[in-house]
């Protein structure tokens, strides 16, 4: 069996984004060299997602609108969390969009279902944050 791991950077101009990182992982996946396995990517940060859906731009504002509905990020003193830094609602927004994606990986290729697209979910940007890419296989 194959293994391999890489790590990848971002660092978001804004607070909250959502960014397809599915080119970054099809490179990865070239590179390991595995045929049939899986990949699992997962963020490494807890006020950071990585979640699968459409990349269709009226659903990432229903996205961004929906998760301010649920865990507003503003006023900063709602949250007890909110003493050193304010990122409570980040944390939230993480919890409700997750943490990690597996994918199967068929003939060398992510055996996607229709539409289906990986995102990076950052809810507490302008600073380094790294995500895992570890694939296993032959
Ligand atoms: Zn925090």
């Amino acid at each position: 069996m194959k293994s391999y791991r890489e790590e990848v950077w971002f660092n978001t101009k804004k607070r909250r984004e959502l960014i397809n990182i599915t080119p970054v992982v099809e490179q990865v996946l070239q590179k390991s060299g595995v045929k049939e396995g899986l990949v699992l990517v997962n963020s490494m940060h807890i006020t950071s997602s990585i979640f699968i859906n459409d990349d269709e731009s009226g659903l990432h504002e229903d996205f961004e609108k929906w998760l301010e509905k649920l865990a507003p990020e503003k006023p900063y003193d709602q949250y007890k969390h909110n003493y050193a830094e304010n990122n409570a609602d980040a944390h939230l927004k993480r919890t409700i969009m997750g943490r990690e994606v597996v994918v199967a990986i068929t003939e060398g290729k992510l055996d996607f279902g229709p539409w289906e697209q990986i995102f990076y979910g950052e809810f507490d940007g302008k600073r380094r944050k790294r995500i895992l890419i570890k694939i296993i296989g032959e």
